[in-house]
């Protein structure tokens, strides 16, 4: 499935919640969802009511659309989630928090996921002292981010870095501000997520 390109307020519309995709403007009087709280399209109004199916269906799109996922790679992560010990649908989101790019958005590098993938495709960042541009990459813990730098001389990155300083990153992520540097130092836990998601709802659609 090819990666959604439309207006990114839809999808925040379509779930009925703010997903955080276009960066400050979702914490400001501008969020198309302050604004109309209806799902788009001629019958977005309607009041539907939600069977079981439905409810798991939309839980995993919000899931997948709040960390910018393919329905392919989702699948994936829910395969090796379930191989791992413990809660299935924890170690789902703590998967999806370690990608590179999350954590690039995560340690206050970027406004959004999306800014955070471009930033990596764009090869801005270092993983443990190298080149390294793939924004699926699962860190681990004791992998160490930082700029490139030639990267630093960027206009964007400039912006990002002077505003670091205000950015509060979880305690997962130990953020060297002055260097802009962030290391893993822990796992991402369920409690580190402050999402409401409803992970049992996607586990429950991957078991039928
Ligand atoms: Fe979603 Fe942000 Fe658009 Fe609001 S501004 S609808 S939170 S993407």
């Amino acid at each position: 499935m090819a990666r959604y390109t439309g207006p990114a307020c839809r999808l925040c519309r379509r779930e009925g919640t703010k997903l955080y995709l276009k960066g400050e403007r979702c914490t400001t009087g501008k969020c198309a969802l302050e604004r109309r709280h209806t799902a788009p399209g001629q019958h977005g109004a309607a009041n539907k009511v939600m069977r079981e199916y439905g409810m798991q269906l939309r839980e995993k799109q919000k899931a997948r659309r709040y960390y910018g996922v393919l329905e392919g790679q989702f699948e994936h992560y829910f395969e090796m989630a379930e191989k791992q010990e413990g809660i299935t649908g924890e170690n789902l989101l703590s998967l999806l928090e370690r990608r590179f790019d999350n954590v690039v958005y995560r340690m206050g590098m970027a406004s959004s996921r999306k800014e955070a993938r471009q930033l990596v495709l764009h090869a801005h960042f270092r993983l443990n002292g190298k080149k390294a541009n793939i924004p699926s990459i699962l860190l681990k813990v004791g992998d160490v981010i930082s700029i490139r730098e030639e990267s630093r001389k960027n206009a964007k990155i400039k912006e990002l870095l002077e505003g670091l300083a205000s950015q509060t990153a979880p305690k997962w992520l130990e953020v060297d501000k002055d260097n802009a540097v962030a290391k893993v130092v822990a796992l991402p836990k369920r409690e580190d997520i402050d999402f409401p998601f409803e992970e049992q709802l996607i586990v429950e659609l991957y078991s039928k």
